[in-house]
This record gives C-alpha cells, sequence and structure tokens, in this order.
C-alpha cells in the first residue's frame, strides 16, 4: 500500500519568497550589524529609511494586516517564513521589515485612513504600550485610566519598555475604562504625552524602548480601536500573532548560529586538530541542530494551524500553540547561543561576533509578550481544559 505523504516542504512560491528575504538579510542588513553595535543601536536614519524603502520595493513590509487596509494579507505561514530569515540578522536590523500591529485589523474605515493606511505605507509609525510600572504579566490589571468626559477620553498613566516608541508617531494604548480594559489610538503630539528614555537595555537593537506618561491626555472616542472593554481580547491577538514571529525568529538566529560555530570549528585548530573532531564540541552541535528541528516543525505546524482554524475552539487550540512554540524556539535559541559563545571561545564574547550580540539579544525573547512561566501556564490551563489529544 503507498503510504499516504505528509507534506513538510515549503510550496515553491514560499521557497521563493525565502530566498527573496534571505538574500536581503545577507547583502544589506548583515553588513550593517557591526556598525550597529558599535553605534549602540543608533544606525544612522538615513541608512535605516533605505533600508525600510528596500523592503518595501521587495514587498516585505506590512506583512499581517489585510490588503483592504494596506497591508500584504500574508498567511501565518508565509509571514513565518519572512520572519525566520528576518531573524537571522542581529540588532533586530530585520524590523526594518516594519509591520503594523495586528490590532490595527480592528480599525473603523476612518481609522483605517488616518492611521493604519499611512502606517502601511511607512508614512506613520506605530508602538503598542500595555507594560506598565505595576502590570507587567498581569496584563488585565490596568492602572492607565480612561475616563469618559463627553465625546472624549481623558487617560492617565504610565507605560514602560514601549518598543518602537522612541521613532513612532503613535501608540495603541490599553487602558482601564472602569471595570474593563479599552485600547485607544494615542498621537504623540498630543498634550500632556511626554515620552522619556529608560536606563540602557542588554541589547543594541535598532527600535529603542522608551517610557510613556499620559497626564491628562483628551482623546476622542473616534480615538477608540474596537469596542469598549476589548482591549485585553484584542491584546490576546496580538500576543498570539507576536508570540508565533518570536518562535519563528528564534529559529533564524539559531540556524545562523549552528551554522557559523559549525564553519568555525571545522576551521579552528587546537592540539594538532580542527575542534570539530572534537565530540565536546560535537554535542554541542549536535543537540544544538536536534533542537532547532523541533523548534522549527513546531513553529511551522502553529502557523499551519493558524491559518486553518475556522472557530473560537480552534483559535483557542492555536493559542495554546503559540505559547509551547515561543516557549520551546526562545528556550531553543537562548541554548544554542550559549553554545556557539562557547565554541567560539574568546572570539565568542566579543561583540563584533554574532554571537555575543545574540547570546544577549536573544535573552528577552524568553520575557517579552509574555514570560516563560507565563507560556507554561496558558499551556498547562489549554491541557486542563481540553485534554493532551487537542494540542498534538
Ligand atoms: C526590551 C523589552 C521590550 C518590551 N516591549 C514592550 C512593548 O513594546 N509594549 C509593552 O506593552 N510591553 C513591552 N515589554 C514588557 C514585557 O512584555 C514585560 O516585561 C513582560 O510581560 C513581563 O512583565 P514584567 O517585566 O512586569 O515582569 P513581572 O510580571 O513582574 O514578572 C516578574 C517575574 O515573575 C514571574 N511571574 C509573574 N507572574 C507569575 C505567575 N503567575 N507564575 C509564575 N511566575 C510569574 C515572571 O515570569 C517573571 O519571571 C517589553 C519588555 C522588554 C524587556
Amino acid at each position: 500500500m503507498e503510504s499516504p505523504k505528509m507534506d513538510f516542504q515549503l510550496p515553491p512560491e514560499l521557497t521563493a519568497l525565502q530566498q527573496k528575504t534571505r538574500r536581503f538579510v545577507y547583502d544589506d542588513l548583515v553588513p550593517l550589524e557591526v556598525e550597529t553595535e558599535l553605534a549602540n543601536g543608533h544606525l544612522a536614519p538615513e541608512k535605516i529609511a533605505r533600508l525600510r524603502a528596500r523592503a518595501k520595493a521587495l514587498g516585505l513590509t506590512a506583512l499581517a494586516l489585510p490588503e483592504s487596509v494596506g497591508g500584504r494579507g500574508f498567511s501565518w505561514v508565509a509571514q513565518t517564513v519572512v520572519n525566520e530569515e528576518m531573524g537571522q540578522a542581529t540588532n533586530a536590523l530585520g524590523w526594518v521589515m516594519f509591520d503594523p500591529a495586528i490590532a490595527l485589523v480592528h480599525a473603523t474605515p476612518e481609522q483605517v485612513e488616518r492611521y493604519v493606511r499611512p502606517t502601511c505605507e511607512d508614512l506613520r509609525k506605530d508602538c503598542y504600550a500595555i507594560t506598565e510600572p505595576n502590570a507587567g504579566s498581569d496584563a488585565s490589571k490596568m492602572e492607565t485610566t480612561a475616563t469618559r468626559a463627553g465625546n472624549d477620553w481623558i487617560l492617565n498613566g504610565e507605560k514602560w519598555h514601549v518598543t518602537g516608541g522612541d521613532t513612532a508617531d503613535y501608540a495603541v494604548v490599553q487602558a482601564d475604562t472602569g471595570g474593563g480594559n479599552t485600547l485607544f489610538f494615542v498621537d504623540f503630539n498630543l498634550p500632556g504625552v511626554e515620552l522619556h528614555e529608560h536606563a540602557p537595555y542588554m541589547h543594541h537593537l535598532i527600535a529603542g524602548h522608551v517610557k510613556m506618561l499620559m497626564k491628562n491626555v483628551r482623546v476622542s472616542q473616534k480615538n477608540m480601536l474596537g469596542e469598549l472593554g476589548e482591549g485585553l481580547e484584542i491584546s490576546k491577538e496580538w500576543f498570539r500573532r507576536e508570540r508565533l514571529m518570536i518562535a519563528a525568529r528564534c529559529c533564524g538566529a539559531a540556524q545562523r548560529l549552528i551554522d557559523e560555530a559549525s564553519a568555525f570549528a571545522q576551521g579552528r585548530v587546537q592540539f594538532g586538530s580542527p575542534i570539530s573532531e572534537y565530540q565536546a564540541i560535537q554535542f554541542m552541535l549536535a543537540d544544538s541542530l536536534t533542537e532547532l528541528w523541533a523548534a522549527r516543525l513546531m513553529t511551522y505546524a502553529t502557523a499551519q494551524a493558524a491559518d486553518d482554524a475556522r472557530s473560537e475552539e480552534a483559535l483557542k487550540r492555536v493559542h495554546a500553540k503559540t505559547s509551547m512554540a515561543k516557549l520551546y524556539a526562545s528556550e531553543m535559541a537562548g541554548r544554542v547561543a550559549d553554545r556557539a559563545v562557547q565554541i567560539f571561545g574568546g572570539r565568542g564574547y566579543m561583540r563584533d561576533f554574532a554571537a555575543e550580540r545574540f547570546y544577549r539579544e536573544l535573552r528577552v525573547e524568553r520575557i517579552w509578550e509574555g514570560t516563560s512561566e507565563i507560556q507554561r501556564l496558558i499551556i498547562a490551563n489549554s491541557l486542563y481544559k481540553r485534554g493532551t489529544e487537542a494540542h498534538l
């Protein structure tokens, strides 16, 4: 009997997308990594602008949003392909392939014209502000308030770690609207909005992270994104999408680390032989490749499940799977980076080596968009509700 085929290969059009993205990453981004690193992430704005324009011309931007609002409407699998490749560049240079938040899909037609379409065109820049000094893992307990004032809302509060806030011109802010959370578009030029720098972070990404203060900031009802009280649910959609893309980027990073560590090991001679011939090195590379394969299978299987999800129940299973993919891929990438530094020896500790940069940069993948502990809680809860079978 002929065995039925389980196809784990990318179809030809996605292989072409993968190759196009990889060429961009290695021709345009990787050569700028050391310059970016040594400038502590501050690559010249004109260089960033040129890279963003090139990414746009290649059709690699605004992947997630549908074409009806100015995005490219890529499938989850196609988005995973692009993110996996862009994860191969350090310093988040891959983020020049700007990708406005999936939450913007809830915009009204008027908001589409004012915010969403210009963001997809790179005329405006968004960022997402949920975390607060006293609300991190528990994003349901916002201290930022939005109080109704006639046809307007008055926002007060403080948001932390707002990624991309240094170059954005507006934020999607999650605020307590009395008994629930709601999202608002908040323009940075409104009276009462203040942006402050945080102390420096462990990594040097091309995007900074700001502290956003709102003091009696008045926004119109027209700035509410989604319905009253829908904030947390919409943010969950954003988490689902971002968690899977983190998994994809971690796979890309691990692939480059393994390639570079393997090539180095085969050329580096100590005690009369290439170090690649020593079992201690072989085991580190073998474990890394094996774990990468597992993470990659999980990531693409989750992307396929997200593309196929047609019901609320299917989406809930996808939610748990994105947590599993993010948890496993981010922890895998951390282990791979640690081994790569070890294989490179003293060179692995130098900032002009990708291994050193990834070693620091990948650490946050286990923290943002929900820590590893929070992913485990989501997975366990889903297991109790749905049983093992639903997740396989
Ligand atoms: C570089 C960077 C960029 C970021 N960008 C953004 C952004 O753009 N927008 C935004 O809104 N946020 C952003 N964040 C915030 C990020 O999502 C939070 O840091 C993260 O969710 C954790 O929240 P916290 O830092 O308050 O830690 P806490 O929630 O205080 O957690 C501290 C520790 O306690 C653990 N913990 C908490 N609850 C539990 C529990 N129930 N069981 C077991 N352990 C638990 C956590 O896992 C963690 O180890 C960013 C953070 C960083 C570092």
